[in-house]
């Protein structure tokens, strides 16, 4: 299959490892910021094929994982409402709230509907009149352009019976929180590819300048990430800090123009809760005020706020790349995919979760 067969190609991975090993004289932090890629090495035994000096850390780029608490929260009090119908994408349903989640809610009765598109929330608003229909809209730059097509149609529609619970977050603002933290070990970035897709990269110019990190956008397959590695590692040992394309085949400099001008008709910069990790500045997409009648958590506005539980999960710092899931002292014990205790072991692209299932894990 083009574009997929050659980047998994052995005898390409196996010289892209050499040449990796050939090119490194020093010891290498280097951070994948998105959780499918994290999923991909693990899958791959990537790291096995690195040279003992790289070291990679895992970043904060699952959707799933770094959605607030609170939110969920939020979502499980809509979707205890007998007048909704409550839709979301499959991998929220049993991200830990304080409480519980949400397919505990659907099997209480809660009417919970997974939906492969924020597009099918407004069908299902038209084939339920009488019920309100509230949509969870969470995920980075890749997912926000269908969202915000979802809410631009509803609002030209004029469909009443919909609303949307919004927690879009945005990465280049974390880059930043973890380059910005005191405990930071990391020198270089593989940035990810389909972000950039709808991004561009520009933005990330900025940010390699004033850090004085090597920044490679970086695509999925095992052939990409060590390409990417590579290019950090070159970078590196030239004392090099640009922004490098490696996913050319689908990131373009400027982005995607028609999925940014959606965004900027729907949202605007925010401050967010990241979970686990607290708040960023500018690290979010917010409703703008003409959008203020689709938005969930006004229509329907939270009653209970709980106090975070105090737990020994450290998904706060896996996604930080502070820890490894492995450090986690519940990390296969008390934590597993069956009974997780973070959502960094709930998700597929959650590091504690990819770690639980390729990294010939032994309880
Ligand atoms: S292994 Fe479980 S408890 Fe530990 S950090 Fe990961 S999700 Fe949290």
């Amino acid at each position: 299959m083009k574009y997929i067969d050659e980047y998994r190609d052995r005898g390409s991975i196996e010289k892209c490892s050499q040449r990796i090993a050939e090119a490194v004289t020093g010891p290498w932090t280097i951070m994948e910021i998105c959780g499918g890629q994290t999923r991909s090495i693990a899958k791959h035994g990537l790291e096995s094929l690195l040279p003992s000096e790289i070291t990679l850390l895992h970043g904060p780029g699952c959707p799933v994982c770094v959605t607030p608490q609170s939110i969920l929260d939020h979502a499980m009090e809509i979707a205890s409402n007998p007048e909704v119908v409550f839709c979301t994408f499959g991998d929220m349903m049993r991200v830990p709230g304080t409480n519980t989640d949400l397919a505990h809610i659907k099997a209480e009765g809660g009417d919970v509907r997974i939906i492969q598109s924020p597009m099918e929330a407004l069908n299902l608003a038209r084939e339920n009149a009488d019920k309100e229909v509230v949509f969870l809209a969470i995920g980075f730059e890749t997912t926000a352009p269908a969202n915000a097509m979802a809410l631009y149609q509803s609002k030209q529609q004029g469909i009443k019976n919909i609303s949307f619970l919004v927690s879009q977050v945005l990465v280049p603002p974390a880059m930043e929180s973890i380059l910005n933290s005191p405990h930071s070990k990391v020198q270089g970035f593989l940035a990810a590819g389909h972000v950039c897709t709808i991004m561009g990269f520009e933005e990330y110019e900025p940010i390699a300048q004033r850090y004085q990190v090597p920044i490679v956008v970086t695509g999925f397959e095992p052939l990409d990430i060590l390409m990417g590695i590579d290019m950090v590692v070159r970078q590196l040992e030239e004392g090099r800090h640009e922004v490098e394309n490696q996913y050319s085949r689908s990131v373009q400099r400027e982005g995607n123009l028609a999925a940014q001008k959606i965004l900027n008709e729907v949202f605007e910069v925010i401050p967010k809760q990241w979970r686990g990790v607290g708040e960023i500045p500018s690290s979010g997409l917010g409703l703008k005020s003409v959008y203020r009648h689709l938005n969930a958590a006004l229509r329907f506005p939270q009653k209970i706020i709980y106090e975070p539980l105090s737990t020994n999960c450290i998904s706060g710092q896996v996604l930080q790349g502070l820890k490894k899931p492995n450090e986690c002292e519940a990390f296969g014990k008390e934590c597993t995919p069956d009974s997780p205790l973070g959502a960094t072991m709930v998700s597929s692209e959650g590091a504690c979760a990819a770690y639980f299932h390729y990294q010939n894990f032994q309880a």
